[in-house]
This record gives structure tokens, sequence and C-alpha cells, in this order.
């Protein structure tokens, strides 16, 4: 889950809240022990961290399958329990590409072939310091850097892009370039593809071939790639009461390992595994006990069936829960509403506050979650916006009602020490409780009237200090950043920019993904004004926006 900031509504002030362990009763505190053992398991170090796709989540997998399987839940996923997806994980060259230079193999580890470069294979016996039509010529990093030291705005790979563009022009059949030890292989980096190949070579590689300018080196390479994919997995269990509404009750299983996908908050260091124990094993811990409390409940009230979904992905971008609702497993339209929780493990045991999103999103919460016996237990605060950093905006994006429980961000969001000794075990009881109540209390006498409400504004992340105001896409795998949504008085709704859209140059930055905008965004501050260009459909369109 990314931080944001909620508009806050408050409903109870602490002070008059009950003590916590007032009336628990042994089945209370059989939860409360099985809630921190769902969290003592699935942010066990055994686990790695859960990312998406790797051994970690598969065992995670299996330990939610076990536990519906208990609690008698039917299998709703495309594969009994398990609804897979892949997940693209860009291209890597290591396979099939090769670089030799005066007979020599270089190992892969000293070079790497750019990301845009075009699979071919190139053999010729260049000068480094000629650039003669039909070879491979050569680019110092170190010199490039020092020639634009005094240019705040120099982007190393954009140089190395325009370079390669401006020497292919004048028949160049390839790029080495060398020296700078910074410059990194981004299998995930996305664009046009170059007209000539791009090879980086390695300091130790490029002292030891490269220093004599003048005397023609045999250069023999062959770039070619093979896409990365990793498969994720849904895991989805069903109670089937044959009604024609379902209620979708639903977290996110998965972490962030060893931080591979760049969304640690740890910015030092080796690579530590991260625990995940409140984002999200304590949701994940909650979808589980609700099941059982829900499957056991005595009023046998045929009135709604109940689908529990552990989302995969979510951490990359919500691709578990866009999967889902590109690929659902009941009929979408029969979809009730959607409760999601995200971080419920760490209630502030003096505060107790909570907060709830989506209030906005029908008007049947206010009086669904009215007196409610658990709500003295805790300080509500309500968020309208039906979107936000998690599974629910998924669902809110197709029209359905949702709910979003957050017990708040700490020090420990998004780093190793999120470990399970933190767990506020009966804190997430009590918001259990209050969950199940909820679901109890709201009407299942027809579809819940759906009410659209603000975006959520991203706020500002630490790498750039504007924004345009929209919701990227993150799972969009065209060329540009696919909006998701615009938020009211912002920049890119005042430039006239609209969901669905596809924004594919900001000023003179392409913007060809994701991580290319936010570069982008680096690049401007608060009144700079500059143009956006942006497709809609097929149309090409430009407009002037004002951060
Ligand atoms: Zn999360």
């Amino acid at each position: 889950m990314k931080l944001f900031v909620p508009a806050l509504l408050s409903m109870t002030t602490f002070a008059s809240l009950p003590a916590f362990s007032q009336k628990l009763k042994n089945a209370d505190k059989t939860a409360i022990t099985a809630i921190q053992s769902h969290v003592n398991y699935l942010a066990d170090d055994k686990l790695q961290g859960r990312r998406a796709g790797t051994p970690g989540e598969q065992l995670a997998a299996d330990y939610i399958t076990r536990q519906f399987t208990a609690i008698g839940l039917a299998p709703r996923g495309e594969n009994g329990f398990l609804q897979p997806f892949s997940i693209d994980d860009g291209k890597e060259y290591g396979e099939s590409s090769f670089l030799f230079i005066d007979g020599h193999e270089i190992p892969k580890d000293q070079f790497f072939v750019h990301p845009l470069s075009p699979e071919k294979a190139v053999e010729e016996m260049p000068s480094i310091a000629l650039k003669e039509a039909g070879m491979p010529w050569f680019l110092d990093l170190a010199e490039e850097k020092q020639l634009n030291s005094g240019n705040p705005h120099f982007d190393l790979d954009a140089d190395i892009i325009s370079k390669a563009k401006a020497a292919a022009a004048r028949g160049a059949t390839g790029l080495i370039v060398f020296n700078d030890s910074e410059y990194v292989f981004n299998g995930k980096q996305k664009g046009e593809t170059l007209p000539i190949p791009v090879l980086y070579v390695g300091k130790k590689t490029s002292d030891a071939y490269f220093a004599d300018e003048t005397t023609p080196v045999e250069i023999k390479f062959k770039t070619a790639f093979r896409e990365k994919q990793r498969t994720g997995n849904n895991v989805i269990g069903y109670i089937d009461n044959g009604a024609p509404l379902t209620i979708v009750i639903g977290a996110h299983y998965d972490h962030l390992g060893y931080g591979e996908d760049g969304n640690s908050l740890m910015r030092t260091g080796a690579p530590q595994i991260h625990n995940g124990a409140d984002d999200n094993a304590s949701g994940t811990a909650a979808l589980i006990e609700l099941a059982r409390m829900i499957k056991a409940k005595k009023d046998k009230s045929k009135a709604a069936n109940y689908l529990f979904i552990a989302f995969s992905g979510e951490e990359l971008g919500l691709f578990g829960s866009k999967y889902f609702v590109e690929h659902p497993t009941v009929p979408l339209n029969s979809i009730h509403y959607m409760i999601n929780m995200d971080m419920v493990g760490r209630l502030n045991p003096t505060t107790r506050g909570i907060t709830i999103g989506g209030y906005g999103t029908s008007p049947a919460w206010e009086k669904s979650m009215e007196g409610l016996p658990a709500g003295k237990f805790l300080a509500v605060k309500y968020d309208s916006s039906g979107t936000g950093p998690s599974d629910h905006t998924s669902f809110y994006r197709k029209d359905i009602p949702v709910l979003f429980f957050f017990t708040g961000t700490h020090a420990d969001y998004h780093k190793p020490s999120d470990d399970a000794d933190k767990l506020n075990a009966e804190g997430e009881y009590r918001i259990v409780q209050f969950i199940y109540q909820l679901i109890q209390h709201t009407p299942n006498t027809g579809k819940l009237a759906f009410l659209k409400t603000r975006e959520q504004s991203t706020g500002t992340s630490t790498r750039f200090s504007v924004t345009l105001g929209i919701m990227p896409d993150y799972a969009y795998a065209g060329n540009g950043v696919h909006v998701d949504g615009v938020s009211e008085g912002r920049p890119a709704e005042k430039a006239g920019i609209q969901t669905g859209d596809v924004i594919t140059r900001l000023g003179d930055f392409a913007t060809p993904s994701v991580e290319e905008y936010m570069k982008a965004l680096g690049k401007f501050k608060k009144g700079d004004k500059t143009t956006v260009t942006y497709k809609r459909g097929e149309t090409e369109h430009e407009a002037t926006v004002e951060f």
C-alpha cells in the first residue's frame, strides 16, 4: 500500500472508550490467538516477504488454502482456490546475448544490453576514436557526465538514447557505452525501440580493452532478449447460499520480498526480508477469521453469498484485484459490496484510531454502521473516497460500493521491521468484530446504491514535488501512462484530461511508463507551466498545464 492522507470525519473521541479486555469470552480469546498465529506464520522469514510470484507467496497461498478448506469454504478460483495471473517482469538479455572483444568472451556481469535495443548481430573492427559509418561507435559516460555537469536536468539514459539515434543517423551500427558504475540494467524500461543496439561495458573490461583509442578493436556481439514473467495467485473461497447477491471480503497477502521491485522504504544496506506483518498479514488473518465467523453464523439466512479473496500483486499496483474484476469468478453485477482490509494490525492501544474509507460510496453505509457494539471500542474516522492505494479501488472503479479498513501508517511501514511481535491482535479482533456486525447490519434486500466519490489525491512522493493529480494505472502494459482517475481541481482536470486517456509526454520528456512519468514530474516545480501530450483513443491531443 502506498502512503496517503485521508479527509477525516471524527466520530468518537478515545477518552470515552471502554477498556479493551472488557467482555472477552473464550471464543474471543481463541480468535485473538488465531489472528496472532496467522500473522506469525505469514510474516515468518521462511516466507521471505511473500513477493508476488515467488515460492514465499506460494507458501502463503497454500496456508490460506488450508485455512479456507478447514473452515469449509468452497474453492472459487480458476484452479481450485487459486486464480493465477501473469506479472510482466520486463525482459532479460542474459541467455542469448553475447559480447566478444578481441576474440575474448566478455562475462555477462561485465556488460548489459540497453533494454530498448533492437535484436541484432554485429561483427566489426572499429577504432574507438573514429566514428565511421558501418561500425559501432563508442561513448565514454564519465566524459558525457562531465560535459553536462552544469545541467541540473541532465538525464544519462535520455542522453544515451539521443546519442544512439544521432549515431544511427550517421551510419553507426551500434553504440558501446562505458565508464560509469552507476548505470544499471532496467529490464522494466519501456519505450520506442532504438534504431541500433546499445551495449554498456563494465569498467574492468573498458579499462582492459578501450585504453588505446586509436588501435582498432575486434567487436562481435549479439543482442537478444527474453520476456520475464511471474505468476501471482489470488486465493478465493466461497460460501454459496444460492442468493442473488454476493458480498466480497478481501485483503492482499503479498508483500515486498527483499524489496526487489523498488517499493521498499529502507534506502540503505543489504536487501533484507520485508516480513509485512501489518502489511498485510494482518488483513489476511482478519479475512480468515471473518470467514470462520460467517461460516459458523447461527442464523442461516441465505440472503447473500460470501466471497473471500486473498489478493496477490497488490504491492506492484493492485495487479490481483484488477485481474479479478476483469476476470470475476462470480458475476460482477451480482456483487453487493466489497470490504477491504489492508493494515489492520497496529491499532494504537491508546487512541484506538481506525480509518474507514469508502464511506461516501453508498448512502447505506451511515445506517449500517450505526450503533454497532464493537464500535464502542474503536475511535472511527471516515474517509468518503472510494479510491486509495489498495484493492478496494479496483471494485470502486466497477461502480461497486466499497469500505476500506486501515489502522494507519507507522515507522515500520514498507521496512524489514514490520514484524509479527508488533501486532495488536486484540485490537485487530475488535475490528473483525466491527466488520462482522456491519455485515449483519447491512440489508441484503437489494443491491446497495452506489455513489461516485472524489478521487483520492495520491499525495506527493519523495522524488517529485508537483503532480498532475491523476491516478496512474500501474498495470497498463502499453506505451504511455494510462489514466485511471483524475482528481478534481488539479492541473490535469483543468487541462481537460480524462480517465482513460494515455499521457505520452510532459514538456520535453517522453513518458512511456509510470516510472518515466514520475521522473519527468521531478523536473518541474510549483508554478511551472508546460505542455502535456496525451492520446484519447487514437487521437493525440496537447494541452498546457500549470503545476
Ligand atoms: Zn498493503
